[in-house]
């Protein structure tokens, strides 16, 4: 049976990061109490927040650059 009014939490939603300060690609999973990805550098520490979903991107893949 399929149930597409509830969210199916069976595989939690990631994004991928690449960043080019660290070169290195990172895993993001979403925030269970927010619908927005906060991905961090490793390298230096820069946080950037990805708003996903409703009225947001769809895209899963991402480069950022830290300046
Ligand atoms: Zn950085």
């Amino acid at each position: 049976m399929a149930t597409d009014a509830g969210q199916t939490n069976t595989d939690r939603p990631y994004l991928r990061i690449y960043f080019a300060c660290a070169n290195q690609y990172v895993r993001v999973y979403r925030r269970p109490d927010r619908a927005c990805y906060i991905a961090r550098c490793p390298q230096c520490s820069m946080t950037k927040t990805f708003r996903v979903g409703v009225g947001g991107t769809s895209n899963r893949f991402f480069e950022l650059t830290c300046r």
